[in-house]
């Protein structure tokens, strides 16, 4: 279950879990050992919110580094030609 923060322990390694991404009425989340756990999205409405804002941050962090990575790539292949 998550707690008020939209956060969670992981039953594995005592990590936080936190959310990655909510699928229908799911959270998903991981902690930083990538152990992976499921939640009921919670109906309290301050840790709805904070489970998507989890979500959000972690969205716009892969984001970033995805422009990163497609950056290198393209400095590789310059290289190699
Ligand atoms: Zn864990």
């Amino acid at each position: 279950m998550l707690r008020r923060d939209g956060t969670a322990d992981c039953a594995e390694c005592e990590m936080p879990l936190l959310p990655c991404s909510i699928e229908g009425g799911t959270v998903l989340l991981e902690c930083a050992n990538r152990h992976r756990a499921t939640a009921p999205i919670p109906r309290d409405d301050l840790a709805r919110r904070a489970a998507g804002s989890w979500v959000a941050r972690r969205g716009a962090q892969l984001h970033a580094q995805h422009e990163r990575w497609g950056t290198d790539d393209d400095v590789e292949e310059a290289h190699d030609r």
